[in-house]
């Protein structure tokens, strides 16, 4: 048997109400409920709780109408069928009801039980459509929302990977630039390396052949002259071979900066030294150190390189019986050294390019030498975490000073 279908008369007139229960009484086959609700207020109370399966409504209600209370409860949700009762049938209260959300209309006093009952049937049916429509438009929606999202995200990711793939794009262009470098170092120390051996491999190969003919005793001082210029030029290869690997080592990034404590005038002293036996004729090293404190912490090796370079510099660069002013000062801020010369110095247009690999300015063209010495020295200071600056006047001389700042470790 099937459950009985709910009614709620709304109406203001209790003889109404009484003559429609008589009418659905005499519907064959169904059972129906009728309960009644005699005022506005009362009615949307009852449409409210939902109870009933259809809704018949007088247009006529006191102070409102039946239109009125439709559009009330359509507003808050209702979708439970109503329809409208009216005194005339005309097409003006049709599309009325239609528009107010009633699913049909029935004049009143001409209404048959069949007639009713077809209505509400209609109506239920309709109903129950329309909800599963506003039911797929509403999962419908979320769907389009949900997508929207996963779009949104979509695009979020997709932009995240551009901007990857950007970075990692700018990676392999730095890292191309850097393996270009690399290699045209590289031709250009095959280049350089080939022309610069050929003139100390030559000494040694004439010398060589010129001792071999020296047979006589009285022949002992050439032979000595011979064996020293092979000495020299071995000194001179040996010197150019452990520029390249010096270089090729930093370009690796192989060189590490390894502080010790040490005294930097005992140090200086030594290396000043020791320097002084490359000197030319006359020339002299002036070592100075200004500030009694002595005690630093630097990577020895690495200073040491830099300063055989800059002292060499400073030899090779200037004339005989030239002085060469070599000073060290240790301040609570900063380690200071100077190495001055009196020699030939840079010409301006030269300055900018001092730095570079197999640089030479073009004061230099005699004098021999393959331009890394200060390419080397600047990489050192830096791994160092110093800073290296130069003044020059041409004819009167050059003066490098490299500066360690010390952050508060002595
Ligand atoms: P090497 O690699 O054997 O040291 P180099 O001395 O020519 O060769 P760097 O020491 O790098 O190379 O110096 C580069 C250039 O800077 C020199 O060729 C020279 O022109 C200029 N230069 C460097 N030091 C001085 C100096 N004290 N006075 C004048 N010019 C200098
Ligand atoms: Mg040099």
């Amino acid at each position: 048997m099937q459950d009985k279908i709910r009614i709620l008369l709304v109406d203001d007139d209790e003889d109404d109400y009484i003559i429609t229960r008589d009418i659905i009484e005499d519907i064959p086959g169904r059972h129906y409920l009728l309960e009644w609700a005699g005022s506005f207020r009362e009615a949307l109370a009852q449409i409210e709780q939902k109870r009933h399966d259809v809704y018949l409504v007088d247009y006529r209600l006191g102070a409102h109408d039946g239109l009125e209370l439709i559009q009330e409860a359509v507003k808050k949700g209702s979708m439970a069928p109503f329809i409208l009762l009216t005194g005339q049938s005309d097409r003006e209260t049709d599309e009325k009801a239609m528009r107010a959300g009633a699913l049909d209309y029935i004049v009143k006093g001409t209404i048959s039980p069949n007639e009713l009952e077809r209505s509400i049937r209609y109506s239920i049916e309709h109903a129950k459509s329309l909800a599963v429509i506003q039911r797929l438009n509403t999962e419908l929606e979320q769907r389009v929302k949900e997508r929207t999202q996963e779009l949104g995200a979509a695009i979020r990711k997709l932009e995240q990977t551009n901007k990857s793939l950007y970075e990692a794009e700018q990676e392999v262009r730095k890292a191309l630039q850097k393996e270009k470098e690399l290699h045209e170092l590289k031709s250009r120390f095959v280049t350089i390396a080939s022309h610069e051996f050929r003139t100390p491999l030559s000494t040694v190969l004439s010398s060589a052949s010129l001792i071999g003919k020296y047979k006589s005793t009285e022949d002992d001082d050439k032979r000595q002259k011979h064996v020293d210029r092979i000495k020299s030029a071995v000194s001179n290869l040996t010197s150019i071979l452990n520029d390249f690997l010096s270089i090729s080592r930093i370009e690796e990034g192989k060189i590490y900066n390894v502080p010790s404590e040490f005294d930097l005038v005992a140090f200086s002293a030594e290396v000043a030294d020791e320097m002084q036996g490359f000197l030319k004729t006359g020339q002299r090293i002036h070592y100075k150190n200004y500030r009694d404190k002595a005690i630093i912490t630097l990577d020895r090796q690495l200073l040491k390189n830099i300063l055989f370079n800059l002292l060499s510099n400073a030899s090779k660069y200037s004339g005989e019986d030239r002085n060469i002013y070599f000073t060290t000062e240790t301040t609570d801020e900063a380690i200071r050294i100077t190495v001055q010369d009196e020699g030939i110095g840079i010409p301006d247009a030269d300055k900018t390019h001092l730095f570079t690999p197999f640089f030479r300015a073009q004061n230099v063209t005699n004098i021999q030498g393959t331009g890394l010495g200060l390419n080397i020295v600047k990489k050192y200071v830096d791994i160092m975490e110093g800073t290296l600056s130069y003044q020059s006047e041409l004819d009167k001389g050059t003066t490098f000073t490299i500066v360690f700042p010390l952050i508060a470790n002595s």
